[in-house]
């Protein structure tokens, strides 16, 4: 049949570029003429280990990953992460874990702590504004550095959308853990400022499968668990047999390593950065420019640059869920899909990861902008 392809703003598993579909496409059946699929190798097959030693380079150079940090692939999604942070930093648990509390996402990380037994500090709990805001550091409820085994928080929401901009500013001998599932890979990160960094694969650099932490080298086995738990979740054990202590999930990688190729095609992720303000920029224009017809809940200085949430108002300027239900149905016959908010917020989000071209932000932006014109006609 005839191929179709259509703008995806899925939050995730989300859009893949098409030049690194194509790619795969092109060699699904002969992976560097070994005559199998690259899904079909041992990771240990030479052109396989060849192609994911180049994929750790790539990506230490486009993060500018120091070498005392160590890169592991695990599974289990960013969420078997909010496990192995507990098992892998909080030590005998004597000292408390701080998080910051600002969506869907940092909540799930705290109730997984939780269950694991860590006496866990909300220092930032934004539920009341709707995980709309991020609050200054003069409101963060921090515990003091001598009795913090660690500060977990998540550089963008991707339920709510919003999205930190800087590094929180704490004391520096707290190791500080982030979440960056839903940004990595879409601008620089000060690597060096972080403990560990963690991120699934299935929003900016691939499919469903696979998930990178980035740790300093020094905190790997450095802090007793008081009670044995899996080897899978262990980072020491990952870091001596490399991302291999059992199979790893090698498609997703190998789908990683030519979006990191792709992304160092494009200039690296300062020219992938600005690219993102732009199709952001276009977005929250149009919201703001039709004030009374969209309605971006999130406070301006932390709107995400990955997910564009917004509602849409009805005559009588509140949220009105049928002009939304509306709005995504037939977005989808314009070719523009999977834009529903999630279904704590409602709504409509636009996802617009390293996938999403600029062409499918002006598609949206244009449809955005004829809905209006039709609903205020
Ligand atoms: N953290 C963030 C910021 C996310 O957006 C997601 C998934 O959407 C997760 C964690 C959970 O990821 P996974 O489903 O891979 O466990």
């Amino acid at each position: 049949h005839a191929e179709k392809r259509v703008w995806n703003f899925s939050p995730g598993p989300a859009a893949i570029h098409r030049d690194v579909l194509s790619k795969v496409q092109e060699e699904l059946l002969d992976f560097e003429g070994s005559g199998m699929s690259a899904m079909e190798l041992s990771p240990l097959f030479p052109a396989y280990d060849t192609m994911w030693k180049q994929a750790d380079k790539d990506l230490r150079e486009l993060l500018v990953i120091p070498d005392d940090y160590a890169v592991l692939w695990m599974q289990g999604g960013a969420t078997m992460q909010f496990s192995a942070v507990v098992f892998n930093l909080l030590g005998d648990g004597s000292k408390t874990a701080d998080y910051f509390g600002t969506g869907n996402w940092s909540e799930r990380a705290i109730q997984e702590a939780r269950r694991l037994g860590a006496n866990v500090n909300a220092a930032i709990d934004t539920r009341e504004t709707g995980y709309s805001t991020l609050p200054p550091k003069s409101e963060w409820k921090l515990t003091p550095a001598s009795e913090c085994a660690y500060l977990h928080y998540c550089l963008n929401e991707t339920v709510s959308g919003v999205e930190w901009f800087e590094i929180p500013d704490v004391d520096p001998s707290v190791p500080l853990v982030c979440d960056a599932s839903s940004t990595i890979l879409s601008r620089p990160i000060d690597v060096a400022r972080h403990a560990v960094i963690y991120a699934g694969c299935q929003k900016n650099f691939g499919p469903t499968g696979s998930v990178v932490v980035i740790i300093r080298k020094d905190l790997i086995g450095a802090r007793p668990f008081k009670y044995p738990f899996p080897s899978m979740l262990d980072y020491k054990i990952m870091a001596d047999y490399n991302s291999m202590w059992n199979t790893p999930a090698t498609f997703p990688i190998y789908v990683g390593a030519l979006v990191f190729k792709w992304l160092k095609e494009q200039g690296g992720l300062t020219e992938i950065e600005k690219i993102h303000i732009q199709k952001a920029t276009r977005l929250y224009g149009v919201i703001d420019a039709l004030s009374s017809v969209f309605y971006s809940p999130v406070q301006r200085s932390c709107r995400s640059r990955m997910n564009v949430v917004f509602r849409i108002l009805g005559k009588d300027g509140k949220p009105d869920p049928d002009l939304e239900a509306g709005f995504l149905k037939d977005a989808v016959e314009f070719g523009l899909q999977q834009l529903k908010g999630h279904r704590t917020v409602g709504g409509v989000r636009a996802s617009i990861y390293n996938g999403m071209p600029i062409e499918g932000v002006e598609a949206l932006a244009s449809y955005m902008e004829d809905f209006a014109a039709t609903i205020k006609a």
